[in-house]
């Protein structure tokens, strides 16, 4: 158990890959604190059965990622709780899907607030209680869109070049700090997130269910496969583990092919 004695906080981790992510980071000793929107007895679900489950501490946090003082103070409670942070998880994301002169400007600064700014503050929060511990791993979701664009996502692809170039700044700064900082870039990994995309996609492009699935989806994919987010979530597991203690600033893609095109 690579994680033993460790604390992590993963942003948007109620589903998805996140939850995965966290699921994954207490299977391996991590004490964890739990973040997103949801029903409440569903989270209190799943935050008691990855604690039966794993056998290590599980909070949740409901802050909103689009508000700076939430997350002060939920990386305040797990500090506070945990006595520490050595792995921080930026995951937290939403989509909105339209072309740029319809874009709804409260949709762009809640994409840019969500998927790139609330990194920021996450991190500016952790890496003190990093730098005295000397050790620190920094894992950001980024996505293929961190490396190329798609049509009528402009906020995101923003955001998640953003969060590409964040990254390799922080990883610079802290190098000599034992911590490490890193994107994972994943394709289309099959998540809620993906799935309500779908009909915002039909509507701007005309196209079927199938035919967004298909021909707009999986045509960027080369395997024709979803990614799936224990696939994601391994690789997050192997950033934390001594393995990895020479790779930072990387961004590692893992998108059946798609950013190799
Ligand atoms: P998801 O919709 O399943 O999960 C998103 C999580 O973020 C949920 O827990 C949700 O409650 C939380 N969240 C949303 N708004 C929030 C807010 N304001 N404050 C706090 N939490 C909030 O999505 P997912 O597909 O698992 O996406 C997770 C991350 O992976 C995102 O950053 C996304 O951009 C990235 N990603 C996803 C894919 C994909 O194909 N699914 C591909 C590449 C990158």
């Amino acid at each position: 158990m690579i994680l033993k004695s460790k604390a992590a906080v993963i942003t948007g981790s109620t589903s998805g890959i996140g939850l995965a992510i966290a699921k994954a980071l207490a299977r391996e000793g991590a004490d964890i604190l739990l973040n997103g929107f949801g029903k409440p007895d569903e989270i209190e679900a799943i935050r008691s059965g990855i604690e039966a489950e794993c056998g290590v501490r599980a909070l949740y946090s409901g802050a909103d990622m689009t508000k700076p003082s939430e997350i002060a103070a939920m990386m305040e409670e797990a500090e506070g709780a945990f006595g520490r942070i050595d792995v921080v998880v930026n995951n937290a994301g939403i989509q909105f899907v339209s072309p740029v002169e319809e874009f709804p400007p409260e949709k762009w600064d809640a994409i840019i607030a969500i998927n790139l700014s609330s990194a920021f503050h996450t991190v500016h929060a952790a890496v003190p209680g990093m730098k005295a511990r000397g050790f620190g791993r920094i894992v950001n979701v980024a996505s293929a869109h961190s490396l190329v664009a798609s049509p009528f996502k402009s906020a995101y692809v923003a955001a998640k070049h953003g969060i590409a170039g964040f990254t390799k700044s922080v990883a610079l700064e802290l190098a000599t700090h034992g911590i490490t900082a890193n994107c994972i870039s994943p394709g289309y990994v099959w998540t809620p997130l993906v799935e309500s995309q779908i009909p915002d996609t039909m509507k701007a492009r005309g196209l079927t269910k199938e035919q967004v699935i298909e021909d707009v989806l999986l045509k960027a994919q080369p395997t024709k496969e979803f990614v799936t987010v224990d696939q994601v979530a391994a690789i997050a597991v192997f950033l934390c583990s001594p393995a990895a203690t020479q790779m930072t600033g990387a961004n590692l893609s893992v998108d059946g092919g798609w950013t190799a095109q």
